[in-house]
């Protein structure tokens, strides 16, 4: 299991996606940033101190800051926009435990989330819209899930830069409820996506795939494990071919589920443990 992911999140709006959030991609974005993430090892939150702050300015930045500023911006109605694939400027001067001093922007993600944060003293929530709040709490969990790593693996600017910087972001968030309920959305499976019209989609019933199957179906297997599963599926190549490294995620997928025979065959019961949508065939 990866503790530690290399190089730059080039995965970020398919893994958020995946969980099912409104995920716009910023042109560029994955090509944008201060540099190349080495060693990313959780996820920072942030208001940005206004309610129309927009994810054009995050990536454009400030007069005394370029941008990016960070990595995902979430709007108040709950669009999550992919800004920058690499090392952003959000975190600066602070420390965490598990941070080199100083260093939050070379470990962390950064999320913006256009908010004025109300006061240091808010209550939870408060000024926070349901849809707002429920988007970062998934995707906070989608990338804790991707990272391979748990719900307290997400601080908040104020636990990192309070004493160093005096920052109170984000505001009216209790951090310790926050990471309650991104420990309650790992524990759940992603929801399935909903299908787009004219993709006929729907539950796999009826195929076997095993070592040696080939096809959309197999690439389709991989993608969700790959995705929802990447604790040990991460490194999987969605290539279509079903080769010893599906086997071996299939089969910790049904070691790990209860109810399901270890044979790293993917039939009815294993297929709908996985929520594998059925993929038609192009002919
Ligand atoms: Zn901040």
């Amino acid at each position: 299991m990866p503790s530690v992911w290399r190089g730059d999140p080039l995965w970020l709006a398919d893994v958020l996606r995946a969980e099912g959030l409104d995920v716009v991609e910023l042109t560029g974005w994955r090509r944008r940033g201060h540099g190349v993430f080495s060693d990313m090892r959780g996820v920072m939150v942030h208001h940005t101190g206004s309610n129309s702050a927009t994810a054009q300015s995050i990536a454009a930045g400030r007069p005394d800051l370029p941008g990016p500023l960070s990595q995902l911006h979430i709007a108040r109605d709950g669009t999550v926009t992919v800004v920058a694939a690499g090392v952003a400027w959000h975190a600066g001067v602070g420390m965490y435990p598990w941070l080199p001093a100083n260093m939050g922007n070379w470990h962390t993600i950064g999320i913006e989330c256009a908010n004025t944060g109300t006061s240091p003293s808010a209550p939870h929530r408060r000024n926070w819209p349901d849809a707002q709040y429920s988007a970062l709490v998934n995707s906070c969990a989608a990338l804790c899930r991707r990272l391979g790593q748990p719900a307290a693996r997400t601080i908040g600017h104020k636990e990192y830069a309070g004493r160093a910087q005096g920052k109170w972001d984000p505001g009216a968030i209790d951090m310790d409820m926050l990471r309650r309920d991104i420990a309650d959305r790992i524990g759940t499976a992603p929801s399935p996506p909903t299908p787009r019209p004219g993709v006929p989609v729907g539950y796999y019933a009826d195929v076997l795939l095993y070592r040696g199957s080939t096809g959309p179906q197999v690439a389709e297997l991989q993608r969700r494990l790959k995705y929802a599963y990447s604790a040990y599926a991460g490194d999987l190549d969605i290539d279509g071919v079903f080769g010893p490294e599906t086997e071996a995620a299939v089969r910790e997928f049904q070691r790990r589920t209860a109810g399901l025979r270890i044979d790293g065959i993917v039939g009815p019961a294993t297929a709908a443990a996985l929520r594998l949508r059925l993929v038609s065939s192009p002919d």
